[in-house]
């Protein structure tokens, strides 16, 4: 349920509400909007005197959240969250669109520098590539763990780039934290919950893809561990499902976008790499997802797509991904975005 604060109530009321809160054994999360504050109560609502918190002073009203999840909701929240990433700070949520793109995975220096340098200077606000890589086969390039991160450290120090780098596995938290800009946890682990936990308790940017059968509550439950557990700052990513059909390596259900849009205040960006399978394919999936209302995409980007260790076939030039951000720019104009 949320408590409604009335417009002009003091800290003091605030705090004596949430008194009453933990007196039922509920935790509070307090949302201080421009107007007015709602604080929410998780837990179990049953032993509540809903009456004894109404009555308090400068309550105006008590609502129940509808929705399975709760601090995700824009029930609990109408407010957009901007998330800011990255040693420059960029927003992403608010009107800025914002396109973070690199390789898969993270092979050699000369890979990692060019491509960043060339992501930057199309105008690219982070850098993504995978230290440690969750492969479908074992016998797959697994990443290159501890030098990778190394060298994601010197793009960003060069670059400026927010530095997006997937933690497949609790015990690789420690060591990504200091390199990452924005922990990046992938299809594969969107329900892995005590992942989600971990990364909740630190209070880094995440960037949450959607399991590949995982339906949009699912998907919004997942963000709703990672918050819960403290951390806010939760950036949706649709990378597109597992469906029958075969000409695509996933099906891209841009659709998500406006009925996330509807359910949540959370940014929401698209990956039409993995989304489609195809390097041809991601130019146009980028301008639909972005005339379709998303906050920023993802897309792999790779110098010599021919000979990535991993997942060529969708990784787009440079050079490709120069020309795309021209277009971008106009499609975003187009709706009232900016790039
Ligand atoms: C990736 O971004 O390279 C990746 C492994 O993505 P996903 O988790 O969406 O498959
Ligand atoms: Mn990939």
């Amino acid at each position: 349920m949320i408590v409604v604060m009335k417009p002009g109530a003091s800290e003091a009321h605030i705090q004596h509400v949430v008194k009453l809160v933990r007196e039922y054994g509920l935790k509070e999360h307090i949302i201080y909007g421009t107007d007015r504050t709602v604080i929410a109560c998780l837990g179990d609502k049953r032993a509540v005197d809903k009456g004894a918190i109404e009555n308090a002073p400068m309550v105006e009203k008590i609502v129940p959240i509808l929705a399975p999840y709760k601090m995700a909701s824009l029930e609990v929240k109408k407010e957009r969250t901007v998330i800011s990433i990255g040693p420059k700070q960029f927003p992403i949520g608010g009107t800025k669109i914002g396109v973070i793109a690199g390789p898969c995975a993270v092979e050699s220096r000369e890979q990692v520098l060019q491509t960043a340098r060339q992501a930057a200077a199309a105008g690219c606000i982070g850098f993504r590539g995978g230290a440690f890589k969750p492969r479908t086969s074992p016998y797959s390039h697994q990443g290159l763990g501890k030098k990778g991160l190394e060298l994601l450290a010197e793009a960003r120090q060069e670059t400026g780039l927010a530095i997006v780098t997937e933690v497949v596995g609790l015990e690789q938290i420690e060591e990504i934290l200091p390199v990452a800009d924005v922990l990046q946890i992938g299809a594969r682990n969107m329900q892995h919950y005590p992942l989600l936990e971990a990364i909740g308790q630190t209070k880094k940017p995440v960037l949450l893809k959607r399991g590949m059968s995982a339906t949009l509550d699912e998907f919004l439950l997942a963000a709703e561990y990672i918050i819960n557990a403290g951390n806010p700052n939760v950036i949706l990513c649709e990378r597109g499902i597992r469906t029958f059909e075969t000409y695509v390596r996933n099906t891209l259900p841009l659709a998500i976008i406006p009925a996330l849009r509807e359910r949540t205040h959370l940014p929401i960006v698209v990956d039409p790499s993995h989304g489609t399978g195809h390097a041809y394919m991601v130019p146009s999936m980028c301008l639909a997802a972005v005339a379709a209302g998303a906050d920023g995409l993802l897309i792999e980007c790779h110098p010599d797509p021919e000979h990535a260790l991993s997942d060529g076939a969708q990784s787009i030039t440079p050079e490709v991904l120069t020309q795309l951000m021209v277009r971008l720019r106009k499609v975003a104009q187009a709706v009232e975005r900016d790039l």
